[in-house]
Protein backbone atom coordinates (compact mmCIF):
# COMPACT_ATOMS: atom_id res chain seq x y z
CA UNK A 1 0.00 0.00 0.00
CA UNK A 2 1.42 3.29 -1.14
CA UNK A 3 0.18 6.77 0.14
CA UNK A 4 -0.28 10.12 -1.93
CA UNK A 5 -1.67 13.13 -1.79
CA UNK A 6 -3.27 13.07 -5.41
CA UNK A 7 -3.64 9.48 -6.76
CA UNK A 8 -4.97 9.84 -10.57
CA UNK A 9 -6.14 6.91 -12.88
CA UNK A 10 -5.50 7.68 -16.50
CA UNK A 11 -2.27 9.15 -18.12
CA UNK A 12 -3.49 11.05 -21.25
CA UNK A 13 -4.13 15.03 -21.40
CA UNK A 14 -6.42 15.49 -18.95
CA UNK A 15 -4.45 13.30 -16.09
CA UNK A 16 -1.07 15.26 -16.96
CA UNK A 17 -2.28 18.81 -16.59
CA UNK A 18 -4.07 17.66 -13.33
CA UNK A 19 -0.73 15.73 -12.00
CA UNK A 20 1.25 18.88 -13.11
CA UNK A 21 -1.40 21.54 -11.53
CA UNK A 22 -1.26 19.31 -8.32
CA UNK A 23 2.68 18.45 -8.38
CA UNK A 24 3.56 22.24 -8.81
CA UNK A 25 0.89 23.34 -5.24
CA UNK A 26 3.59 20.95 -3.74
CA UNK A 27 1.58 17.49 -3.67
CA UNK A 28 2.78 14.11 -3.70
CA UNK A 29 0.94 12.81 -6.83
CA UNK A 30 1.32 9.34 -8.75
CA UNK A 31 -0.13 8.97 -12.64
CA UNK A 32 -1.82 5.39 -12.78
CA UNK A 33 -1.64 4.70 -16.61
CA UNK A 34 -3.32 1.14 -17.53
CA UNK A 35 -1.12 1.24 -21.01
CA UNK A 36 2.81 0.17 -21.53
CA UNK A 37 4.97 3.14 -21.93
CA UNK A 38 5.30 3.50 -25.59
CA UNK A 39 1.72 3.58 -25.69
CA UNK A 40 0.97 5.92 -22.72
CA UNK A 41 -1.22 8.84 -23.26
CA UNK A 42 -4.96 7.54 -24.53
CA UNK A 43 -6.15 9.61 -27.12
CA UNK A 44 -4.56 12.61 -26.53
CA UNK A 45 -1.74 11.37 -27.94
CA UNK A 46 -3.59 10.88 -31.69
CA UNK A 47 -4.80 14.77 -31.35
CA UNK A 48 -3.63 17.73 -33.80
CA UNK A 49 -4.40 20.75 -31.99
CA UNK A 50 -7.00 22.77 -29.26
CA UNK A 51 -9.92 25.41 -29.72
CA UNK A 52 -9.04 28.65 -28.10
CA UNK A 53 -10.89 31.25 -26.99
CA UNK A 54 -8.80 34.63 -27.45
CA UNK A 55 -9.64 38.10 -27.28
CA UNK A 56 -6.34 39.52 -29.70
CA UNK A 57 -3.81 37.49 -31.59
CA UNK A 58 -2.64 35.02 -29.39
CA UNK A 59 0.79 33.01 -30.04
CA UNK A 60 -0.22 31.25 -33.23
CA UNK A 61 -3.68 32.10 -33.37
CA UNK A 62 -4.64 35.16 -35.36
CA UNK A 63 -7.51 37.79 -35.00
CA UNK A 64 -9.97 37.41 -31.64
CA UNK A 65 -12.21 34.41 -31.40
CA UNK A 66 -14.79 35.55 -28.64
CA UNK A 67 -16.77 33.64 -25.95
CA UNK A 68 -19.77 33.75 -27.08
CA UNK A 69 -18.94 33.25 -30.71
CA UNK A 70 -16.82 29.86 -29.46
CA UNK A 71 -20.35 29.54 -27.51
CA UNK A 72 -22.33 29.55 -30.34
CA UNK A 73 -20.24 26.65 -32.16
CA UNK A 74 -20.77 24.88 -29.28
CA UNK A 75 -24.30 24.77 -29.83
CA UNK A 76 -24.67 24.60 -33.68
CA UNK A 77 -22.67 21.41 -32.73
CA UNK A 78 -24.47 19.43 -30.16
CA UNK A 79 -27.88 21.00 -31.31
CA UNK A 80 -28.06 22.35 -27.48
CA UNK A 81 -26.96 19.23 -25.62
CA UNK A 82 -24.58 21.41 -23.00
CA UNK A 83 -23.98 22.48 -19.37
CA UNK A 84 -23.96 26.18 -20.51
CA UNK A 85 -22.16 26.96 -17.37
CA UNK A 86 -20.11 24.43 -17.56
CA UNK A 87 -19.19 25.14 -21.35
CA UNK A 88 -18.95 28.52 -20.73
CA UNK A 89 -16.02 27.85 -18.00
CA UNK A 90 -14.40 25.80 -20.51
CA UNK A 91 -14.50 28.16 -22.94
CA UNK A 92 -13.31 31.21 -20.92
CA UNK A 93 -10.59 29.18 -19.36
CA UNK A 94 -9.14 28.13 -22.56
CA UNK A 95 -7.57 31.36 -23.02
CA UNK A 96 -5.24 31.45 -20.00
CA UNK A 97 -4.55 27.80 -20.84
CA UNK A 98 -2.53 28.28 -24.17
CA UNK A 99 0.46 30.29 -22.81
CA UNK A 100 0.10 27.62 -19.37
CA UNK A 101 0.47 24.69 -22.39
CA UNK A 102 3.59 26.40 -24.17
CA UNK A 103 5.20 27.25 -20.16
CA UNK A 104 5.00 23.26 -19.88
CA UNK A 105 6.98 22.90 -22.99
CA UNK A 106 3.75 22.32 -25.27
CA UNK A 107 5.34 23.86 -28.96
CA UNK A 108 2.49 25.16 -30.84
CA UNK A 109 2.56 25.73 -35.08
CA UNK A 110 0.43 27.91 -37.48
CA UNK A 111 -2.06 25.61 -38.83
CA UNK A 112 -0.94 24.61 -42.36
CA UNK A 113 -3.18 25.47 -45.81
CA UNK A 114 -6.06 22.69 -46.23
CA UNK A 115 -6.78 21.90 -42.12
CA UNK A 116 -10.18 23.67 -42.65
CA UNK A 117 -9.99 27.37 -41.80
CA UNK A 118 -8.97 26.67 -38.58
CA UNK A 119 -6.39 29.66 -38.05
CA UNK A 120 -8.14 31.53 -36.18
CA UNK A 121 -9.80 28.96 -33.88
CA UNK A 122 -7.67 26.17 -33.42
CA UNK A 123 -3.81 25.84 -32.12
CA UNK A 124 -2.20 22.89 -33.68
CA UNK A 125 0.93 21.50 -31.72
CA UNK A 126 4.20 20.44 -33.59
CA UNK A 127 4.90 17.36 -33.72
CA UNK A 128 1.07 16.18 -32.96
CA UNK A 129 -0.61 14.94 -29.37
CA UNK A 130 2.35 12.59 -29.38
CA UNK A 131 4.62 15.26 -28.87
CA UNK A 132 2.08 17.28 -26.29
CA UNK A 133 1.72 13.97 -24.61
CA UNK A 134 5.69 13.61 -24.29
CA UNK A 135 6.43 17.25 -23.37
CA UNK A 136 3.77 16.71 -20.49
CA UNK A 137 5.25 13.59 -18.90
CA UNK A 138 8.78 15.07 -18.93
CA UNK A 139 7.26 18.00 -17.18
CA UNK A 140 5.19 15.46 -14.45
CA UNK A 141 8.94 13.51 -14.23
CA UNK A 142 10.67 16.80 -13.44
CA UNK A 143 8.41 17.33 -10.97
CA UNK A 144 9.09 13.80 -9.02
CA UNK A 145 5.26 12.94 -9.99
CA UNK A 146 5.41 9.00 -9.63
CA UNK A 147 4.86 7.57 -12.78
CA UNK A 148 3.79 3.89 -13.33
CA UNK A 149 2.60 2.28 -16.77
CA UNK A 150 0.85 -1.28 -17.48
CA UNK A 151 -1.37 -0.59 -14.20
CA UNK A 152 -4.86 -0.58 -15.17
CA UNK A 153 -7.32 0.41 -12.12
CA UNK A 154 -10.07 -1.24 -11.32
CA UNK A 155 -12.18 0.06 -8.57
CA UNK A 156 -12.36 3.67 -6.28
CA UNK A 157 -12.68 2.51 -2.95
CA UNK A 158 -15.09 5.23 -2.11
CA UNK A 159 -16.65 4.61 2.08
CA UNK A 160 -19.13 7.03 3.10
CA UNK A 161 -18.81 9.68 0.34
CA UNK A 162 -14.98 9.99 0.60
CA UNK A 163 -11.78 8.02 -1.17
CA UNK A 164 -9.71 5.99 0.01
CA UNK A 165 -7.77 3.95 -2.12
CA UNK A 166 -7.85 2.90 -5.84
CA UNK A 167 -7.38 -0.81 -6.54
CA UNK A 168 -5.29 -2.08 -9.28
CA UNK A 169 -5.77 -5.31 -11.19
CA UNK A 170 -2.99 -7.07 -9.34
CA UNK A 171 -5.06 -6.25 -6.10
CA UNK A 172 -2.88 -4.22 -4.60
CA UNK A 173 -3.86 -0.54 -3.44
CA UNK A 174 -2.45 3.16 -3.53
CA UNK A 175 -4.47 5.29 -1.24
CA UNK A 176 -4.46 9.05 -1.24
CA UNK A 177 -5.95 12.02 0.15
CA UNK A 178 -7.66 12.87 -3.35
CA UNK A 179 -8.14 11.07 -6.64
CA UNK A 180 -8.45 12.29 -9.63
CA UNK A 181 -10.35 10.18 -12.58
CA UNK A 182 -9.49 10.67 -15.82
CA UNK A 183 -9.75 7.32 -17.87
CA UNK A 184 -11.39 8.70 -20.72
CA UNK A 185 -14.37 6.87 -22.32
CA UNK A 186 -15.39 3.11 -23.13
CA UNK A 187 -14.95 2.43 -26.53
CA UNK A 188 -12.84 0.48 -26.38
CA UNK A 189 -14.73 -2.35 -24.50
CA UNK A 190 -16.38 -3.43 -27.58
CA UNK A 191 -19.08 -5.77 -25.19
CA UNK A 192 -20.26 -2.75 -24.15
CA UNK A 193 -20.49 -0.81 -27.12
CA UNK A 194 -22.45 -2.90 -29.01
CA UNK A 195 -24.90 -3.67 -25.84
CA UNK A 196 -25.24 0.69 -26.24
CA UNK A 197 -25.64 0.75 -29.45
CA UNK A 198 -27.06 -2.97 -30.78
CA UNK A 199 -24.55 -5.83 -32.67
CA UNK A 200 -23.59 -3.42 -35.54
CA UNK A 201 -21.05 -2.03 -33.25
CA UNK A 202 -19.26 -5.30 -33.39
CA UNK A 203 -18.27 -4.15 -37.05
CA UNK A 204 -17.40 -0.57 -35.90
CA UNK A 205 -13.26 0.62 -35.54
CA UNK A 206 -12.33 2.35 -33.01
CA UNK A 207 -10.03 5.32 -33.75
CA UNK A 208 -8.29 5.72 -30.82
CA UNK A 209 -6.74 3.71 -27.66
CA UNK A 210 -7.48 0.41 -26.89
CA UNK A 211 -6.79 0.86 -23.47
CA UNK A 212 -9.92 3.25 -22.95
CA UNK A 213 -12.60 0.40 -21.95
CA UNK A 214 -14.48 2.29 -19.28
CA UNK A 215 -13.34 0.41 -16.24
CA UNK A 216 -13.34 3.24 -14.01
CA UNK A 217 -16.36 5.04 -15.33
CA UNK A 218 -18.65 1.39 -14.73
CA UNK A 219 -17.32 1.30 -11.33
CA UNK A 220 -18.18 4.92 -10.29
CA UNK A 221 -21.12 4.01 -12.07
CA UNK A 222 -22.15 0.95 -10.08
CA UNK A 223 -21.23 2.51 -7.20
CA UNK A 224 -24.30 5.46 -7.72
CA UNK A 225 -22.13 8.57 -9.00
CA UNK A 226 -24.32 10.63 -10.83
CA UNK A 227 -24.15 10.00 -15.12
CA UNK A 228 -24.27 12.60 -17.78
CA UNK A 229 -24.30 12.70 -21.94
CA UNK A 230 -26.90 9.43 -24.11
CA UNK A 231 -25.29 5.67 -23.21
CA UNK A 232 -26.24 5.00 -26.68
CA UNK A 233 -24.51 7.12 -28.48
CA UNK A 234 -21.09 7.53 -29.85
CA UNK A 235 -19.06 9.98 -31.82
CA UNK A 236 -18.06 8.07 -35.11
CA UNK A 237 -16.86 8.95 -38.20
CA UNK A 238 -16.22 7.17 -42.03
CA UNK A 239 -12.79 5.95 -41.80
CA UNK A 240 -10.20 3.94 -44.03
CA UNK A 241 -12.24 0.26 -43.68
CA UNK A 242 -8.44 -1.06 -43.84
CA UNK A 243 -7.58 0.87 -40.54
CA UNK A 244 -6.85 -1.56 -37.70
CA UNK A 245 -9.63 -2.66 -35.17
CA UNK A 246 -8.23 -0.17 -32.79
CA UNK A 247 -5.65 2.67 -32.40
CA UNK A 248 -5.38 3.58 -36.09
CA UNK A 249 -5.55 7.52 -35.39
CA UNK A 250 -6.09 10.34 -37.49
CA UNK A 251 -4.79 9.36 -40.71
CA UNK A 252 -6.92 6.61 -41.29
CA UNK A 253 -9.35 9.47 -42.44
CA UNK A 254 -10.77 9.51 -46.26
CA UNK A 255 -11.49 12.90 -47.43
CA UNK A 256 -12.73 11.55 -50.74
CA UNK A 257 -16.45 11.21 -50.61
CA UNK A 258 -17.88 14.97 -52.12
CA UNK A 259 -15.80 13.58 -55.40
CA UNK A 260 -16.86 10.45 -55.38
CA UNK A 261 -20.29 7.85 -55.68
CA UNK A 262 -20.47 5.96 -52.36
CA UNK A 263 -22.48 2.31 -52.64
CA UNK A 264 -23.32 -0.10 -50.26
CA UNK A 265 -22.38 -3.89 -49.84
CA UNK A 266 -25.15 -4.27 -52.69
CA UNK A 267 -23.82 -1.69 -55.09
CA UNK A 268 -26.77 1.32 -54.47
CA UNK A 269 -26.09 4.40 -53.30
CA UNK A 270 -27.94 5.79 -50.45
CA UNK A 271 -26.89 9.14 -49.39
CA UNK A 272 -25.92 12.96 -51.39
CA UNK A 273 -22.24 12.68 -51.06
CA UNK A 274 -22.48 16.21 -52.34
CA UNK A 275 -24.47 17.55 -49.39
CA UNK A 276 -21.93 19.61 -48.50
CA UNK A 277 -18.29 20.26 -47.82
CA UNK A 278 -16.80 17.54 -46.18
CA UNK A 279 -15.66 18.82 -42.63
CA UNK A 280 -19.13 19.43 -42.41
CA UNK A 281 -20.60 16.09 -43.18
CA UNK A 282 -17.55 13.86 -42.40
CA UNK A 283 -19.30 12.98 -38.97
CA UNK A 284 -22.56 12.15 -40.09
CA UNK A 285 -21.08 9.36 -42.74
CA UNK A 286 -19.95 7.31 -39.66
CA UNK A 287 -23.66 6.82 -38.77
CA UNK A 288 -24.72 6.66 -42.50
CA UNK A 289 -22.34 3.94 -42.85
CA UNK A 290 -23.08 2.05 -39.85
CA UNK A 291 -27.02 1.68 -41.12
CA UNK A 292 -25.77 -0.01 -44.15
CA UNK A 293 -26.05 -3.77 -44.78
CA UNK A 294 -22.23 -5.46 -42.75
CA UNK A 295 -21.63 -1.55 -41.40
CA UNK A 296 -19.58 -1.13 -44.86
CA UNK A 297 -19.84 1.27 -47.95
CA UNK A 298 -17.40 1.86 -51.36
CA UNK A 299 -16.51 5.03 -52.40
CA UNK A 300 -15.71 5.27 -55.66
CA UNK A 301 -13.80 7.86 -57.90
CA UNK A 302 -12.78 8.44 -61.59
CA UNK A 303 -9.00 9.60 -62.55
CA UNK A 304 -10.11 13.19 -62.96
CA UNK A 305 -11.02 13.06 -58.84
CA UNK A 306 -7.64 12.28 -57.91
CA UNK A 307 -5.34 15.05 -56.39
CA UNK A 308 -8.71 16.97 -54.91
CA UNK A 309 -8.09 15.47 -51.85
CA UNK A 310 -5.80 14.73 -49.12
CA UNK A 311 -3.70 11.56 -49.93
CA UNK A 312 -4.59 8.71 -48.40
CA UNK A 313 -2.43 6.64 -46.10
CA UNK A 314 -3.98 3.11 -47.72
CA UNK A 315 -3.61 3.25 -51.60
CA UNK A 316 -7.11 3.00 -53.16
CA UNK A 317 -8.08 -0.09 -55.18
CA UNK A 318 -7.43 0.60 -58.92
CA UNK A 319 -8.77 -1.08 -62.11
CA UNK A 320 -9.43 0.05 -65.86
CA UNK A 321 -13.36 -0.99 -65.83
CA UNK A 322 -16.03 -0.47 -63.02
CA UNK A 323 -16.11 -4.31 -63.57
CA UNK A 324 -12.48 -4.97 -62.77
CA UNK A 325 -13.25 -2.38 -59.48
CA UNK A 326 -16.29 -4.15 -58.19
CA UNK A 327 -14.33 -7.93 -58.40
CA UNK A 328 -11.29 -6.38 -57.14
CA UNK A 329 -13.73 -4.74 -54.29
CA UNK A 330 -15.92 -7.92 -53.85
CA UNK A 331 -19.03 -5.76 -54.97
CA UNK A 332 -21.67 -7.26 -57.76
CA UNK A 333 -20.47 -5.66 -61.28
CA UNK A 334 -23.88 -5.30 -62.59
CA UNK A 335 -25.23 -3.58 -59.77
CA UNK A 336 -22.26 -1.21 -59.39
CA UNK A 337 -22.30 -0.30 -63.35
CA UNK A 338 -26.06 -0.02 -63.26
CA UNK A 339 -25.70 2.55 -60.25
CA UNK A 340 -23.07 4.52 -62.03
CA UNK A 341 -24.85 4.54 -65.64
CA UNK A 342 -27.51 5.73 -63.71
CA UNK A 343 -26.17 8.63 -62.14
CA UNK A 344 -23.88 9.62 -65.07
CA UNK A 345 -27.08 10.17 -66.94
CA UNK A 346 -28.19 12.58 -64.21
CA UNK A 347 -25.60 14.65 -64.02
CA UNK A 348 -26.11 18.22 -65.52
CA UNK A 349 -23.56 20.54 -66.99
CA UNK A 350 -21.97 23.56 -65.05
CA UNK A 351 -18.80 24.32 -63.76
CA UNK A 352 -17.34 22.23 -61.68
CA UNK A 353 -15.24 23.69 -58.26
CA UNK A 354 -13.95 21.66 -55.86
CA UNK A 355 -13.73 22.75 -51.96
CA UNK A 356 -16.85 25.26 -52.46
CA UNK A 357 -20.47 24.54 -52.82
CA UNK A 358 -20.81 24.46 -56.77
CA UNK A 359 -24.36 23.68 -57.13
CA UNK A 360 -23.37 21.25 -60.06
CA UNK A 361 -26.42 18.80 -58.96
CA UNK A 362 -27.96 15.56 -60.43
CA UNK A 363 -31.77 15.98 -61.84
CA UNK A 364 -33.92 13.44 -61.58
CA UNK A 365 -31.88 11.07 -59.30
CA UNK A 366 -32.53 9.38 -55.50
CA UNK A 367 -31.21 10.54 -53.43
CA UNK A 368 -29.71 13.47 -55.56
CA UNK A 369 -25.72 14.53 -55.85
CA UNK A 370 -26.41 18.14 -55.07
CA UNK A 371 -22.64 19.57 -55.78
CA UNK A 372 -19.54 18.08 -57.43
CA UNK A 373 -21.73 15.86 -59.51
CA UNK A 374 -19.02 15.08 -62.83
CA UNK A 375 -19.95 11.50 -64.89
CA UNK A 376 -17.75 9.08 -63.54
CA UNK A 377 -16.45 8.22 -67.23
CA UNK A 378 -12.13 8.21 -67.12
CA UNK A 379 -10.86 5.30 -65.83
CA UNK A 380 -8.61 4.40 -64.02
CA UNK A 381 -10.72 4.08 -61.41
CA UNK A 382 -10.46 4.19 -57.79
CA UNK A 383 -11.80 2.73 -54.61
CA UNK A 384 -12.15 2.62 -50.91
CA UNK A 385 -13.72 0.92 -48.60
CA UNK A 386 -15.59 2.94 -45.81
CA UNK A 387 -16.08 1.93 -42.05
CA UNK A 388 -17.76 3.18 -39.33
CA UNK A 389 -14.66 4.70 -37.11
CA UNK A 390 -15.48 5.28 -33.55
CA UNK A 391 -13.67 8.66 -31.70
CA UNK A 392 -15.46 8.63 -28.30
CA UNK A 393 -18.81 7.85 -25.90
CA UNK A 394 -20.75 10.55 -24.85
CA UNK A 395 -21.80 8.68 -21.23
CA UNK A 396 -20.03 10.36 -18.50
CA UNK A 397 -19.34 11.46 -14.83
CA UNK A 398 -21.80 14.66 -13.92
CA UNK A 399 -19.48 17.16 -12.19
CA UNK A 400 -19.44 20.59 -10.95
CA UNK A 401 -17.67 23.51 -11.82
CA UNK A 402 -15.38 22.86 -9.43
CA UNK A 403 -14.57 19.36 -11.58
CA UNK A 404 -15.77 17.24 -8.44
CA UNK A 405 -17.52 13.95 -8.75
CA UNK A 406 -21.53 14.17 -8.20
CA UNK A 407 -22.49 10.77 -5.74
CA UNK A 408 -25.91 9.96 -5.43
CA UNK A 409 -26.01 12.18 -2.26
CA UNK A 410 -24.30 15.45 -3.63
CA UNK A 411 -20.53 15.93 -4.55
CA UNK A 412 -17.76 13.20 -3.68
CA UNK A 413 -15.48 14.74 -0.63
CA UNK A 414 -12.31 14.10 -2.72
CA UNK A 415 -13.62 12.82 -5.97
CA UNK A 416 -12.53 14.58 -9.45
CA UNK A 417 -12.80 14.02 -12.63
CA UNK A 418 -11.58 15.58 -16.12
CA UNK A 419 -11.49 15.04 -19.77
CA UNK A 420 -13.14 12.68 -21.82
CA UNK A 421 -14.67 10.36 -18.90
CA UNK A 422 -17.12 13.96 -17.37
CA UNK A 423 -16.89 15.03 -21.36
CA UNK A 424 -20.45 14.38 -21.57
CA UNK A 425 -21.91 17.60 -19.57
CA UNK A 426 -20.13 19.41 -22.15
CA UNK A 427 -20.64 17.57 -25.17
CA UNK A 428 -24.07 16.04 -24.85
CA UNK A 429 -23.79 15.15 -28.77
CA UNK A 430 -21.72 16.20 -31.95
CA UNK A 431 -18.35 17.21 -32.11
CA UNK A 432 -16.59 20.76 -31.85
CA UNK A 433 -12.81 20.16 -33.63
CA UNK A 434 -10.45 20.57 -30.31
CA UNK A 435 -12.94 21.17 -27.90
CA UNK A 436 -11.54 17.42 -26.87
CA UNK A 437 -8.51 18.91 -25.37
CA UNK A 438 -9.69 22.39 -24.33
CA UNK A 439 -12.09 20.16 -22.10
CA UNK A 440 -9.58 17.88 -20.91
CA UNK A 441 -6.68 20.88 -20.35
CA UNK A 442 -9.23 22.96 -18.86
CA UNK A 443 -10.84 20.66 -16.21
CA UNK A 444 -7.59 18.54 -15.82
CA UNK A 445 -6.31 21.94 -14.54
CA UNK A 446 -8.75 22.81 -12.45
CA UNK A 447 -8.97 18.98 -11.10
CA UNK A 448 -5.07 18.78 -10.33
CA UNK A 449 -5.51 22.10 -8.02
CA UNK A 450 -8.58 21.29 -6.04
CA UNK A 451 -7.19 18.09 -5.07
CA UNK A 452 -3.98 19.00 -4.05
CA UNK A 453 -5.84 21.82 -2.46
CA UNK A 454 -8.15 19.73 -0.19
CA UNK A 455 -4.69 17.10 0.47
CA UNK A 456 -2.39 19.46 0.86
C1 LIG B 1 -8.00 9.92 -33.86
C2 LIG B 1 -8.43 11.00 -32.89
C3 LIG B 1 -8.09 12.32 -33.15
C4 LIG B 1 -8.49 13.32 -32.27
N1 LIG B 1 -8.10 14.62 -32.54
C5 LIG B 1 -8.42 15.60 -31.67
C6 LIG B 1 -7.90 16.93 -31.84
O1 LIG B 1 -7.15 17.23 -32.77
N2 LIG B 1 -8.27 17.86 -30.92
C7 LIG B 1 -9.08 17.57 -29.85
O2 LIG B 1 -9.37 18.45 -29.06
N3 LIG B 1 -9.53 16.30 -29.64
C8 LIG B 1 -9.22 15.32 -30.51
N4 LIG B 1 -9.65 14.04 -30.27
C9 LIG B 1 -10.40 13.78 -29.01
C10 LIG B 1 -9.35 13.73 -27.90
O3 LIG B 1 -8.46 12.69 -28.16
C11 LIG B 1 -9.96 13.52 -26.51
O4 LIG B 1 -11.00 14.43 -26.28
C12 LIG B 1 -8.90 13.72 -25.41
O5 LIG B 1 -7.70 13.09 -25.76
C13 LIG B 1 -9.39 13.18 -24.11
O6 LIG B 1 -8.35 13.24 -23.15
P1 LIG B 1 -8.41 12.33 -21.86
O7 LIG B 1 -7.18 12.61 -21.10
O8 LIG B 1 -9.71 12.46 -21.21
O9 LIG B 1 -8.39 10.85 -22.45
P2 LIG B 1 -7.18 9.99 -23.07
O10 LIG B 1 -6.15 10.85 -23.68
O11 LIG B 1 -7.81 8.95 -23.93
O12 LIG B 1 -6.54 9.33 -21.80
C14 LIG B 1 -7.18 8.32 -21.06
C15 LIG B 1 -6.11 7.56 -20.35
O13 LIG B 1 -6.66 6.68 -19.39
C16 LIG B 1 -5.97 5.46 -19.44
N5 LIG B 1 -6.87 4.48 -18.86
C17 LIG B 1 -8.03 3.98 -19.32
N6 LIG B 1 -8.57 3.12 -18.45
C18 LIG B 1 -7.74 3.08 -17.38
C19 LIG B 1 -7.76 2.37 -16.15
N7 LIG B 1 -8.75 1.55 -15.82
N8 LIG B 1 -6.71 2.58 -15.28
C20 LIG B 1 -5.69 3.40 -15.59
N9 LIG B 1 -5.64 4.08 -16.74
C21 LIG B 1 -6.66 3.94 -17.63
C22 LIG B 1 -5.62 5.27 -20.89
O14 LIG B 1 -4.57 4.36 -21.08
C23 LIG B 1 -5.23 6.70 -21.25
O15 LIG B 1 -3.91 6.97 -20.93
C24 LIG B 1 -9.26 13.02 -31.13
C25 LIG B 1 -9.59 11.67 -30.85
C26 LIG B 1 -9.18 10.67 -31.73
C27 LIG B 1 -9.54 9.25 -31.42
Amino acid sequence: MTDYDVVIAGGGNAALCAAIEAAELGARVIILEAAPKHMRGGNSRHTRNFRCMHSGPLSVLSDSYDEDEYFDDLLLVTGGATDPELARLAIRESEACLPWMESQGVIFQPSLSGTLSLGRTNAFFLGGGKALVNAYYARAEDLGVAIRYDTPVTHVHIEDGRFRWLELADGSRVTGRAAVLASGGFQADLDWLTRAWGPAAANFLIRGTPYNRGVVLRDMLDQGARSVGDPTQCHCVAIDGRAPKFDGGIVTRLDCVPYALVVNRDGERFYDEGEDVWPKRYAIWGRLVAAQPDQVAYAVIDSKARGLFMPTVFPPVEADTLEGLAQAMGLPGDALSRTVDRYNAACGTGTFRPGELDGLATSGLEPPKTNWARPLDTPPYFGYVLRPGVTFTYLGLKVSQSARVEGSAGALENVWAAGEIMAGSILGQGYLAGFGMTIGTVFGRIAGKEAAAHAL
